[in-house]
């Protein structure tokens, strides 16, 4: 079992470059598979950890506890990622690297039912270049997890797996296949015409890659600013399309020194790309960059599906692939384009706020104002900030204790003080979220109900009209609950599916319960997708 992740790949991708993929690779993938052409994530935010949590549990962040990339640990108040875990230590990595694990993730994958279907003969292996995209489709139950560090420019994984790297790791890691791209030059793989058809110039304004020692226009010349290899150059690279080259020949060492599909038990393989995200967020959808670059993860899955089809055969093997969100246009591109692109500062949403919660519990206009510290703030340097994170806005619940103030009755002051702010569409709070006070068929409050963990959300979540970003500087990204964060492929191909294009609403949840089917294991604890049974044979 083989699944296939591009971070940041848009279902449209598939559509507006089509015609220039190779015969092996998504062409494969559509011509023997079966293709959910309406497949939507059905949560928010649409950020990588949720959509990686989600994808091999069938399950929504409201069970998974993915709720984020990182979030505010009320019980220790610090803020933690997805994968972070103080109690495990990277191997492979740099000194005092962080190191993480699967224990955050509160539900099964498929890869660990497996695990226990066979007694654990089956493996289970998660790759990609960022820690949270190999361990959470993987799940708690994996053999391994591997993933890139900045650090040391390794492929390293953590004690949570196993106290020492396996030997094929290391030997990987003794050929410095990073450092090899230092100062290696990303061209454009077929003529410029066909990209200023169909992505535009190559430079154009809202392209601001200021600060990250690369410029906006082709060639790239891959340093990361810096004189040799080091960290600096390890964030350049993962600007580039090079790391997914290396994950293909790790992905490859995976599969021979593991033995993966060499006997009666079915092994479980996930290779998620990143470089398709880190290219997405500098240079926006519609950029020549993010063509090019899709255009050769093209290429590097068909090299992958190639091996797999030699080592493994492609028929003893199902191949799943999916993204873990989308994109949206560069605001700025999206403003010139009338479209209503816009950049919200957090500072004008925190001032509506607090100018509320003064009105409502300081009428007197008291010095000093007792509703000051009712949002919770944490310390960034010398001064104080409020918590703003996907989305969230969070309580401090003891000063709302201090003052016998109702929880409910501020949700309602802040949620109305939000929606005040030009450029927010909704706004939700948590006792509304869990008392279900949302309707299902409005597809906005769903997705923010999927989102929501009791125990990890805040207690409002806000969210900006369509083409408008909240606080985010970057020059492209995602997270919101519309179609172009939304919409991603969700294809399986191998024994037991119909090929063809399914016009039915799916989900990359689906993927999952489908996979549990025609492997006739037990479902993920949590999963809720549906089985897509219009694409298996009875
Ligand atoms: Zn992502």
């Amino acid at each position: 079992m083989l699944l296939i992740v591009v971070d940041q790949f848009r279902y449209d991708y598939l559509e507006r470059f089509g015609d220039l993929f190779v015969a092996n690779g998504f062409r494969r993938l559509l011509r023997d598979g079966a293709s959910w052409t309406q497949s939507n994530y059905d949560h928010m935010p649409t950020y990588t950890a949720p959509g990686h949590g989600t994808m091999m549990t069938g399950a929504y962040p409201a069970e998974t506890g993915i709720i984020g990339n990182e979030w505010l640990d009320r019980a220790s108040g610090k803020r933690v990622t997805s994968v972070s875990d103080e109690t495990v230590k990277t191997l492979g990595g740099g000194p005092n690297e962080m190191a993480s694990s699967p224990s955050r993730l509160m539900t099964s994958t498929v890869g660990d039912e497996l695990r226990l279907a066979t007694n654990d003969r089956a493996k289970v292996i998660g790759i990609s270049v960022k820690d949270r995209s190999a361990i959470l489709p993987a799940g708690r139950h994996a053999n391994a997890a591997y993933w890139f560090s900045t650090t040391s420019g390794n492929m390293v994984s953590s004690t949570y797996y196993f106290n020492q790297l396996p030997a094929w790791v290391t030997t990987f890691n003794a050929t410095r296949s990073a450092d090899k791209y230092f100062g290696a030059k990303w061209e454009r793989l077929i003529a410029e015409d066909e990209y200023v058809k169909r992505a535009g110039p190559d430079s154009p304004s809202w392209e601001v890659v200021s600060g990250s020692g690369d410029t906006n226009a082709f060639p790239h010349t891959i340093t990361g600013g810096a004189t040799s290899v080091g960290q600096a150059f390890y964030w350049g690279l993962d600007y580039s399309p090079f790391t997914n080259e290396m994950l293909v020949s790790f992905a490859q060492q995976a599969i021979v020194n593991e033995r993966l599909g060499q006997d009666d038990d079915t092994d479980v393989l996930t290779v998620s790309f990143s470089a398709n995200d880190y290219v997405g967020h500098r240079y926006g959808p519609y950029s020549q960059e993010v063509m090019d670059v899709t255009l050769r993860v093209d290429r590097q899955i068909a090299t992958l599906l190639d091996f797999v089809d030699t080592r493994v055969g492609l028929s003893n093997t199902v191949v799943a692939f999916t993204a873990d969100h989308g994109v949206s246009p560069i605001p700025e591109h999206a403003a010139t384009l009338g479209l209503g692109g816009a950049r919200l500062k957090t500072a004008d949403l925190f001032a509506a706020v607090s100018k509320a919660l003064s009105a409502k519990y300081n009428p007197q206009g008291k010095s000093p104002d007792p509703s000051a510290d009712y949002l919770l703030k944490y310390s960034e340097g010398t001064w104080m900030r409020e918590y703003f994170i996907n989305g969230n806005l969070y309580f401090n619940y003891d000063a709302l204790r201090r003052d016998g103030v109702n929880v409910e009755e501020v949700s309602q002051v802040v949620v109305a003080a939000a929606l005040t702010v030009p450029g927010v569409a909704r706004c939700f709070s948590r006792t509304q979220l869990l008392r279900g006070a949302t309707s299902i068929t409005d597809p906005i409050e769903r997705r923010a109900l999927h989102g929501f963990s009791p125990s990890r959300s805040g207690d409002v979540v806000v969210v900006p009209e369509p083409y408008k970003y909240l606080g985010d500087t970057i020059t492209a990204t995602h997270g919101s609950p519309y179609s172009y964060d939304t919409h991603v492929p969700t294809i399986i191909m191998g024994t037991g599916i119909k090929p063809g294009q399914y016009l039915e609403a799916a989900t990359p949840a689906d993927i999952a319960p489908t996979l549990s089917a025609l492997l006739r294991i037990t479902k993920p604890s949590n999963a809720t997708g549906r089985v897509l049974i219009e694409a298996l044979r009875r």
